[in-house]
Protein backbone atom coordinates (compact mmCIF):
# COMPACT_ATOMS: atom_id res chain seq x y z
CA UNK A 1 0.00 0.00 0.00
CA UNK A 2 1.60 3.36 -0.72
CA UNK A 3 1.62 5.87 1.65
CA UNK A 4 -0.24 9.22 0.62
CA UNK A 5 1.11 12.66 2.20
CA UNK A 6 -1.23 13.27 5.42
CA UNK A 7 -0.53 16.95 6.83
CA UNK A 8 -3.03 19.06 5.87
CA UNK A 9 -4.52 22.18 7.32
CA UNK A 10 -8.43 21.04 8.98
CA UNK A 11 -10.33 23.06 6.83
CA UNK A 12 -13.54 21.37 5.54
CA UNK A 13 -13.29 20.83 1.52
CA UNK A 14 -15.61 18.12 -0.85
CA UNK A 15 -14.47 15.11 -2.59
CA UNK A 16 -16.61 14.02 -5.75
CA UNK A 17 -16.63 10.64 -7.46
CA UNK A 18 -17.67 9.79 -10.94
CA UNK A 19 -18.44 6.18 -11.79
CA UNK A 20 -19.00 6.39 -15.27
CA UNK A 21 -21.51 3.03 -15.14
CA UNK A 22 -25.16 2.98 -15.60
CA UNK A 23 -26.88 -0.23 -17.47
CA UNK A 24 -28.36 1.78 -19.97
CA UNK A 25 -28.47 5.58 -21.06
CA UNK A 26 -31.36 7.75 -20.44
CA UNK A 27 -32.59 9.74 -22.91
CA UNK A 28 -32.49 13.11 -21.72
CA UNK A 29 -29.27 12.57 -20.06
CA UNK A 30 -25.66 14.25 -20.90
CA UNK A 31 -23.81 12.88 -17.98
CA UNK A 32 -20.51 10.91 -19.25
CA UNK A 33 -21.46 6.84 -18.45
CA UNK A 34 -21.01 3.87 -20.42
CA UNK A 35 -23.04 1.01 -20.43
CA UNK A 36 -20.20 -1.70 -20.39
CA UNK A 37 -20.04 -2.90 -17.51
CA UNK A 38 -17.33 -5.26 -18.01
CA UNK A 39 -14.50 -2.48 -17.52
CA UNK A 40 -15.63 -1.70 -13.78
CA UNK A 41 -12.16 -3.93 -12.59
CA UNK A 42 -10.34 -2.28 -15.00
CA UNK A 43 -11.93 1.47 -13.71
CA UNK A 44 -11.46 0.07 -9.87
CA UNK A 45 -7.47 0.00 -10.40
CA UNK A 46 -6.85 3.42 -12.55
CA UNK A 47 -9.17 5.01 -9.82
CA UNK A 48 -6.89 3.74 -6.58
CA UNK A 49 -3.94 5.27 -8.58
CA UNK A 50 -5.77 8.35 -9.03
CA UNK A 51 -6.90 8.50 -5.83
CA UNK A 52 -2.56 8.44 -4.69
CA UNK A 53 -1.67 11.27 -7.20
CA UNK A 54 -4.30 13.49 -6.57
CA UNK A 55 -4.40 12.78 -2.90
CA UNK A 56 -0.71 15.32 -2.21
CA UNK A 57 -2.44 18.64 -4.20
CA UNK A 58 -5.51 18.09 -1.69
CA UNK A 59 -5.09 20.63 1.38
CA UNK A 60 -7.89 20.20 2.94
CA UNK A 61 -9.76 17.81 5.20
CA UNK A 62 -13.12 15.99 3.69
CA UNK A 63 -16.36 16.88 5.00
CA UNK A 64 -18.09 15.68 2.54
CA UNK A 65 -17.77 13.24 0.18
CA UNK A 66 -20.67 12.59 -2.96
CA UNK A 67 -20.48 9.17 -4.92
CA UNK A 68 -22.20 10.49 -8.27
CA UNK A 69 -22.37 9.68 -11.66
CA UNK A 70 -23.27 7.97 -13.79
CA UNK A 71 -24.95 5.09 -11.05
CA UNK A 72 -22.60 4.01 -7.85
CA UNK A 73 -25.33 1.99 -7.08
CA UNK A 74 -24.62 -0.32 -10.29
CA UNK A 75 -21.17 -1.25 -8.68
CA UNK A 76 -20.38 -4.42 -6.95
CA UNK A 77 -20.08 -4.28 -3.54
CA UNK A 78 -16.50 -5.83 -3.33
CA UNK A 79 -15.37 -2.46 -6.18
CA UNK A 80 -17.41 -0.05 -4.47
CA UNK A 81 -15.27 -1.47 -1.28
CA UNK A 82 -12.03 -1.08 -3.09
CA UNK A 83 -13.23 2.67 -3.86
CA UNK A 84 -13.69 3.79 -0.35
CA UNK A 85 -10.77 1.94 0.90
CA UNK A 86 -8.62 3.73 -1.37
CA UNK A 87 -10.68 7.35 -0.40
CA UNK A 88 -10.25 6.69 3.06
CA UNK A 89 -6.67 5.92 3.00
CA UNK A 90 -5.31 9.04 0.73
CA UNK A 91 -7.58 11.19 2.07
CA UNK A 92 -8.51 13.35 5.50
CA UNK A 93 -12.17 12.78 6.75
CA UNK A 94 -13.01 14.66 9.32
CA UNK A 95 -15.59 12.30 12.22
CA UNK A 96 -18.90 13.73 11.15
CA UNK A 97 -18.45 14.02 6.98
CA UNK A 98 -21.38 13.77 5.15
CA UNK A 99 -20.91 11.01 2.65
CA UNK A 100 -23.60 10.60 0.14
CA UNK A 101 -24.77 7.93 -2.80
CA UNK A 102 -27.10 8.63 -5.87
CA UNK A 103 -28.42 4.88 -6.71
CA UNK A 104 -30.97 4.17 -9.28
CA UNK A 105 -34.08 1.92 -8.36
CA UNK A 106 -33.18 -1.49 -10.18
CA UNK A 107 -30.07 -1.21 -8.95
CA UNK A 108 -30.33 -1.72 -4.94
CA UNK A 109 -30.85 -5.00 -2.99
CA UNK A 110 -31.18 -4.87 0.69
CA UNK A 111 -27.63 -6.85 0.79
CA UNK A 112 -25.81 -3.59 -1.21
CA UNK A 113 -27.68 -0.84 1.34
CA UNK A 114 -26.57 -2.68 4.32
CA UNK A 115 -22.94 -3.31 2.46
CA UNK A 116 -23.43 0.86 1.53
CA UNK A 117 -23.59 1.18 5.46
CA UNK A 118 -20.84 -0.69 6.67
CA UNK A 119 -18.53 1.39 4.13
CA UNK A 120 -19.27 4.32 5.87
CA UNK A 121 -22.39 5.72 3.83
CA UNK A 122 -24.70 8.05 5.54
CA UNK A 123 -26.95 9.70 2.85
CA UNK A 124 -28.36 8.26 0.04
CA UNK A 125 -30.08 9.73 -3.07
CA UNK A 126 -32.68 7.30 -5.15
CA UNK A 127 -32.92 8.86 -8.96
CA UNK A 128 -36.51 8.34 -9.10
CA UNK A 129 -37.52 11.14 -11.25
CA UNK A 130 -41.56 10.03 -11.58
CA UNK A 131 -43.79 7.89 -10.33
CA UNK A 132 -45.80 7.76 -13.72
CA UNK A 133 -45.07 4.99 -16.20
CA UNK A 134 -45.41 7.25 -18.97
CA UNK A 135 -43.32 9.49 -17.44
CA UNK A 136 -40.67 7.23 -17.29
CA UNK A 137 -40.94 5.31 -20.44
CA UNK A 138 -40.45 8.93 -22.25
CA UNK A 139 -37.00 9.50 -19.92
CA UNK A 140 -35.94 6.48 -21.00
CA UNK A 141 -35.21 4.94 -17.24
CA UNK A 142 -34.17 1.23 -16.35
CA UNK A 143 -36.97 1.15 -14.18
CA UNK A 144 -40.99 1.26 -12.79
CA UNK A 145 -43.34 2.99 -10.92
CA UNK A 146 -43.25 -0.17 -9.00
CA UNK A 147 -39.13 -0.60 -8.53
CA UNK A 148 -39.07 3.08 -7.22
CA UNK A 149 -41.03 2.54 -4.37
CA UNK A 150 -39.31 -0.56 -3.96
CA UNK A 151 -35.94 1.31 -3.64
CA UNK A 152 -37.88 3.86 -1.30
CA UNK A 153 -39.40 1.29 1.00
CA UNK A 154 -35.90 -0.65 0.94
CA UNK A 155 -33.36 1.99 1.71
CA UNK A 156 -35.72 3.82 3.87
CA UNK A 157 -34.92 0.46 6.30
CA UNK A 158 -31.26 1.26 6.40
CA UNK A 159 -30.93 4.82 6.07
CA UNK A 160 -32.52 7.86 7.68
CA UNK A 161 -30.98 10.41 5.72
CA UNK A 162 -32.77 9.72 1.88
CA UNK A 163 -32.89 12.14 -0.66
CA UNK A 164 -34.90 11.77 -4.12
CA UNK A 165 -34.82 12.93 -7.15
CA UNK A 166 -37.51 14.34 -9.36
CA UNK A 167 -37.93 16.14 -12.83
CA UNK A 168 -40.55 18.11 -13.80
CA UNK A 169 -41.51 20.36 -16.81
CA UNK A 170 -42.21 16.95 -19.44
CA UNK A 171 -44.32 17.68 -22.01
CA UNK A 172 -47.97 17.96 -21.66
CA UNK A 173 -47.17 18.05 -17.47
CA UNK A 174 -50.33 19.43 -15.75
CA UNK A 175 -50.29 20.92 -12.44
CA UNK A 176 -52.16 18.14 -11.11
CA UNK A 177 -49.59 15.09 -12.07
CA UNK A 178 -46.87 17.07 -10.71
CA UNK A 179 -48.40 17.01 -7.60
CA UNK A 180 -49.45 13.31 -7.79
CA UNK A 181 -45.53 12.92 -7.81
CA UNK A 182 -44.58 14.99 -5.23
CA UNK A 183 -47.56 13.73 -2.63
CA UNK A 184 -46.44 10.12 -3.94
CA UNK A 185 -42.53 11.64 -2.89
CA UNK A 186 -43.62 12.88 0.38
CA UNK A 187 -45.83 9.62 1.40
CA UNK A 188 -42.02 8.08 2.07
CA UNK A 189 -40.76 11.33 4.31
CA UNK A 190 -37.67 11.98 2.52
CA UNK A 191 -35.15 13.98 4.01
CA UNK A 192 -34.48 15.88 0.84
CA UNK A 193 -35.79 16.37 -2.26
CA UNK A 194 -34.61 17.31 -5.67
CA UNK A 195 -36.58 18.77 -8.25
CA UNK A 196 -35.14 19.47 -11.38
CA UNK A 197 -36.42 20.83 -14.97
CA UNK A 198 -36.45 18.26 -17.77
CA UNK A 199 -33.72 20.34 -19.94
CA UNK A 200 -32.94 19.67 -23.77
CA UNK A 201 -28.82 18.91 -23.55
CA UNK A 202 -27.39 18.80 -26.48
CA UNK A 203 -26.41 15.75 -28.00
CA UNK A 204 -29.12 13.55 -26.33
CA UNK A 205 -31.94 11.37 -27.65
CA UNK A 206 -34.23 13.32 -26.66
CA UNK A 207 -33.43 16.62 -27.91
CA UNK A 208 -32.85 14.82 -31.15
CA UNK A 209 -36.94 13.76 -31.09
CA UNK A 210 -37.48 17.26 -30.18
CA UNK A 211 -35.85 18.28 -33.54
CA UNK A 212 -37.28 15.63 -35.39
CA UNK A 213 -40.70 17.41 -34.03
CA UNK A 214 -42.03 14.38 -32.20
CA UNK A 215 -43.35 16.22 -29.06
CA UNK A 216 -43.86 19.81 -28.39
CA UNK A 217 -41.98 20.99 -24.85
CA UNK A 218 -43.72 22.21 -21.87
CA UNK A 219 -43.91 26.17 -22.72
CA UNK A 220 -41.89 28.20 -20.77
CA UNK A 221 -44.99 29.73 -18.80
CA UNK A 222 -46.06 26.51 -17.54
CA UNK A 223 -42.60 25.05 -16.86
CA UNK A 224 -42.22 28.55 -14.40
CA UNK A 225 -45.78 28.31 -13.22
CA UNK A 226 -44.57 24.62 -12.03
CA UNK A 227 -41.59 25.77 -10.36
CA UNK A 228 -43.70 27.98 -8.64
CA UNK A 229 -46.28 25.10 -7.01
CA UNK A 230 -43.52 23.20 -6.40
CA UNK A 231 -42.06 25.76 -3.72
CA UNK A 232 -45.29 26.51 -2.21
CA UNK A 233 -46.83 23.32 -2.26
CA UNK A 234 -43.37 21.67 -0.74
CA UNK A 235 -43.24 24.71 1.73
CA UNK A 236 -46.97 23.54 2.94
CA UNK A 237 -45.60 20.16 3.74
CA UNK A 238 -42.23 21.20 5.52
CA UNK A 239 -40.02 21.37 2.93
CA UNK A 240 -38.08 24.35 2.43
CA UNK A 241 -36.78 25.37 -0.48
CA UNK A 242 -33.36 26.80 0.10
CA UNK A 243 -31.84 26.49 -3.75
CA UNK A 244 -33.39 26.70 -7.14
CA UNK A 245 -34.18 22.82 -7.56
CA UNK A 246 -33.68 21.56 -3.73
CA UNK A 247 -35.49 21.47 -0.47
CA UNK A 248 -34.78 19.80 2.52
CA UNK A 249 -37.09 19.05 5.43
CA UNK A 250 -34.83 20.81 7.88
CA UNK A 251 -31.78 23.09 7.52
CA UNK A 252 -29.32 20.03 8.45
CA UNK A 253 -30.51 17.95 6.04
CA UNK A 254 -29.48 19.84 3.45
CA UNK A 255 -26.90 18.62 0.68
CA UNK A 256 -23.54 19.83 2.39
CA UNK A 257 -21.84 18.09 -0.21
CA UNK A 258 -23.80 20.13 -2.89
CA UNK A 259 -23.80 23.09 -0.95
CA UNK A 260 -20.44 23.81 -1.60
CA UNK A 261 -20.71 24.06 -4.98
CA UNK A 262 -22.93 27.06 -4.99
CA UNK A 263 -20.65 28.50 -2.50
CA UNK A 264 -17.11 28.33 -4.35
CA UNK A 265 -15.92 26.36 -1.51
CA UNK A 266 -13.02 23.92 -2.66
CA UNK A 267 -13.41 20.39 -3.97
CA UNK A 268 -11.60 17.54 -5.54
CA UNK A 269 -12.72 15.29 -8.31
CA UNK A 270 -12.02 11.77 -9.20
CA UNK A 271 -13.07 10.17 -12.31
CA UNK A 272 -13.87 10.42 -16.10
CA UNK A 273 -15.48 13.67 -16.59
CA UNK A 274 -15.11 14.68 -12.89
CA UNK A 275 -14.36 18.31 -12.25
CA UNK A 276 -12.36 19.97 -9.11
CA UNK A 277 -12.15 23.03 -7.40
CA UNK A 278 -9.25 24.93 -6.06
CA UNK A 279 -10.03 28.29 -5.97
CA UNK A 280 -9.63 30.52 -8.06
CA UNK A 281 -8.39 27.16 -9.92
CA UNK A 282 -10.79 24.73 -11.70
CA UNK A 283 -9.66 21.92 -13.32
CA UNK A 284 -11.61 18.67 -15.44
CA UNK A 285 -10.82 15.04 -16.30
CA UNK A 286 -11.18 13.44 -19.64
CA UNK A 287 -14.29 12.45 -20.40
CA UNK A 288 -13.34 9.11 -21.72
CA UNK A 289 -12.57 5.55 -19.53
CA UNK A 290 -10.02 4.37 -21.98
CA UNK A 291 -8.36 8.21 -21.95
CA UNK A 292 -8.83 7.72 -18.03
CA UNK A 293 -7.32 4.59 -17.87
CA UNK A 294 -4.08 5.52 -19.87
CA UNK A 295 -3.70 7.82 -18.77
CA UNK A 296 -3.22 6.47 -14.90
CA UNK A 297 -1.47 3.91 -16.30
CA UNK A 298 1.09 6.27 -17.26
CA UNK A 299 0.88 7.25 -13.63
CA UNK A 300 -0.11 10.61 -15.01
CA UNK A 301 -3.51 12.54 -13.63
CA UNK A 302 -6.16 12.03 -16.43
CA UNK A 303 -6.40 15.95 -16.72
CA UNK A 304 -8.23 17.29 -19.81
CA UNK A 305 -7.70 20.82 -18.89
CA UNK A 306 -7.73 23.53 -16.30
CA UNK A 307 -8.47 27.31 -16.13
CA UNK A 308 -7.70 29.95 -13.57
CA UNK A 309 -10.41 32.21 -12.90
CA UNK A 310 -9.67 35.82 -12.70
CA UNK A 311 -11.60 38.46 -10.31
CA UNK A 312 -14.71 38.78 -12.92
CA UNK A 313 -14.92 35.65 -13.37
CA UNK A 314 -15.58 34.62 -9.64
CA UNK A 315 -17.50 37.35 -9.18
CA UNK A 316 -19.76 36.73 -11.83
CA UNK A 317 -19.72 32.80 -10.68
CA UNK A 318 -20.56 34.39 -6.90
CA UNK A 319 -23.19 36.12 -8.40
CA UNK A 320 -25.01 33.15 -10.20
CA UNK A 321 -24.54 30.81 -7.15
CA UNK A 322 -25.18 32.90 -4.88
CA UNK A 323 -28.55 33.64 -7.00
CA UNK A 324 -29.68 29.63 -6.90
CA UNK A 325 -29.71 29.82 -3.06
CA UNK A 326 -33.09 31.28 -1.55
CA UNK A 327 -30.53 32.99 1.14
CA UNK A 328 -29.14 34.77 -1.83
CA UNK A 329 -25.89 36.50 -2.18
CA UNK A 330 -23.89 37.31 1.67
CA UNK A 331 -22.97 41.10 0.97
CA UNK A 332 -20.89 41.25 3.90
CA UNK A 333 -18.83 38.22 2.24
CA UNK A 334 -18.87 39.16 -1.16
CA UNK A 335 -17.38 42.51 -0.73
CA UNK A 336 -14.17 41.02 1.83
CA UNK A 337 -13.91 38.88 -0.67
CA UNK A 338 -13.80 41.15 -3.62
CA UNK A 339 -12.37 44.41 -1.96
CA UNK A 340 -15.66 46.31 -2.81
CA UNK A 341 -18.37 48.27 -1.98
CA UNK A 342 -21.74 45.81 -3.36
CA UNK A 343 -23.91 49.20 -3.17
CA UNK A 344 -21.32 50.97 -5.41
CA UNK A 345 -21.05 48.36 -7.90
CA UNK A 346 -25.01 46.76 -8.20
CA UNK A 347 -26.82 49.57 -5.98
CA UNK A 348 -28.58 50.74 -9.25
CA UNK A 349 -29.49 47.39 -10.62
CA UNK A 350 -30.41 45.97 -7.64
CA UNK A 351 -32.68 48.71 -6.59
CA UNK A 352 -34.82 48.56 -9.61
CA UNK A 353 -35.39 44.76 -9.73
CA UNK A 354 -36.08 44.95 -5.90
CA UNK A 355 -38.41 47.81 -7.21
CA UNK A 356 -40.25 45.47 -9.79
CA UNK A 357 -40.59 42.81 -6.84
CA UNK A 358 -37.94 40.49 -8.43
CA UNK A 359 -35.27 40.74 -5.78
CA UNK A 360 -34.98 41.31 -2.15
CA UNK A 361 -32.40 43.05 -0.45
CA UNK A 362 -31.00 44.49 2.59
CA UNK A 363 -27.60 45.04 4.22
CA UNK A 364 -26.64 41.10 4.41
CA UNK A 365 -27.94 39.88 1.94
CA UNK A 366 -29.22 40.17 -1.92
CA UNK A 367 -32.22 37.24 -3.24
CA UNK A 368 -34.42 36.05 -5.71
CA UNK A 369 -38.16 36.65 -4.34
CA UNK A 370 -40.66 34.09 -5.21
CA UNK A 371 -41.29 36.40 -8.21
CA UNK A 372 -38.04 36.52 -9.16
CA UNK A 373 -37.44 32.89 -9.47
CA UNK A 374 -38.40 32.47 -12.71
CA UNK A 375 -36.17 34.60 -13.90
CA UNK A 376 -33.03 33.51 -12.29
CA UNK A 377 -30.98 33.54 -15.74
CA UNK A 378 -32.02 37.30 -16.99
CA UNK A 379 -31.73 38.60 -13.56
CA UNK A 380 -27.77 36.95 -12.97
CA UNK A 381 -27.07 38.25 -16.70
CA UNK A 382 -28.16 41.81 -15.37
CA UNK A 383 -26.58 42.05 -12.36
CA UNK A 384 -23.07 40.32 -13.66
CA UNK A 385 -23.16 42.87 -16.53
CA UNK A 386 -22.10 45.69 -13.65
CA UNK A 387 -19.05 43.30 -12.44
CA UNK A 388 -16.06 46.04 -13.35
CA UNK A 389 -13.92 44.47 -15.96
CA UNK A 390 -10.83 42.34 -13.86
CA UNK A 391 -8.71 45.47 -14.92
CA UNK A 392 -10.89 48.03 -13.39
CA UNK A 393 -10.93 46.16 -9.71
S1 LIG B 1 -28.95 6.76 -14.72
FE1 LIG B 1 -28.41 8.91 -14.35
S2 LIG B 1 -26.32 9.14 -15.14
FE2 LIG B 1 -27.13 7.19 -15.95
S3 LIG B 1 -27.91 7.74 -17.96
FE3 LIG B 1 -29.64 7.88 -16.51
S4 LIG B 1 -29.64 10.04 -15.82
FE4 LIG B 1 -27.68 9.63 -16.81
Amino acid sequence: MECCEKIRPKTGGGLYVHIPFCIRKCAYCDFYSITDLSRMGTFVSAFIREAELLSPRVKFSCDTLYLGGGTPSVLTIAALEKIMESLYRCFDFTNDAEISLEANPGTITAEKLSAFRSMGINRINIGVQSFQHQHLRFLGRIHSAGEAVEALGESGKFFDNTGLDLIYGLPGQSEKAWKEDLEKSLTFAPAHLSCYLLTYEKGTALTEKLHRGHFLPLADEKAARLLEFTVEFLDSRGYAQYEISNFARSPDLRSRHNCKYWSSAPYAGLGPAAHSFFPPQRQWNVSSLEKYIRSLRQNMLPLAGKEILNREQQMTEAIYLGLRKREGIGIPDFEKKFSLSFENIFGKTAKDLVQRGLLEKDAARCALSFKGLRFLDSITSLLADCCPESAEI
